[in-house]
């Protein structure tokens, strides 16, 4: 068996994986199609590829599922040996993404801990002390942001493989990741600054 790839399309056939991820099939073995609206079932499942004659959507069984959880083809090969149990060949991804996955996950987890570090810390620090003190900015940030990012945190610890994936893309969508760790090193340079 060459690659993950080669081994869940042997495994997992089209209608298989398309009523597991929620496609209900008519006799015809057509389904209403996801990608576009859809109102009668315009989307054919064949055993080892799809075609939607509305909206040309088409693909094996990998795209199907890398379009129906919006992921890269390697994650949604990798969903799919998960989900259907498929014994995969223990090889290095021939496109190098779940190493990247893996390295993006420990950067999303080591920023994530020194927010969350900085978000304990100010909010026992800068906590008002009387009902009449002016609530500090820092301490607003840490009320609002503490819950969301822990549990983002416990997502990323602890959640499936798909809902790491997802929370990862979340996490470095639009340059968030960047922006944090920029912010965060100005704060801790500035902390220091100011402890001098
Ligand atoms: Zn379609």
């Amino acid at each position: 068996m060459a690659n993950i790839f080669e081994a869940v399309k042997a495994a997992v056939t089209v209608p298989v994986a398309a009523e597991r991820y929620g496609l209900k099939a008519n006799h015809a073995g057509m389904v209403c199609c996801p990608f576009h609206d859809d109102h009668k079932p315009s989307l054919k499942l064949n055993e080892d590829y799809f075609y939607c004659f509305g909206c040309g959507a088409g693909g094996d069984v990998v795209e199907l599922t890398r379009r129906l959880f919006d992921l890269r083809p390697y994650e949604a090969a990798s969903k799919l040996a998960v989900d259907f149990g498929v014994d995969v060949p223990a090889t290095a991804p021939p496109d190098g993404s779940l190493n990247r996955f893996r390295s993006d996950l420990l950067r999303c987890q080591q920023v994530l801990d020194e927010y969350l570090n900085l978000l304990i810390r100010w909010q026992r620090r800068y906590a008002p002390r009387s009902p009449d003190d002016a609530l500090d900015d820092r301490y607003v940030e840490a009320c609002q942001m503490l819950e969301p990012m822990d549990y983002m945190a416990s997502v990323l610890a602890a959640g499936t493989l798909e809902q790491r994936i997802r929370t990862v893309e979340l996490l470095l969508a639009d340059g968030k990741m960047d922006q944090l760790e920029e912010r965060l090193n100005r704060i801790k340079e500035q902390e220091r600054m100011e402890e001098n």
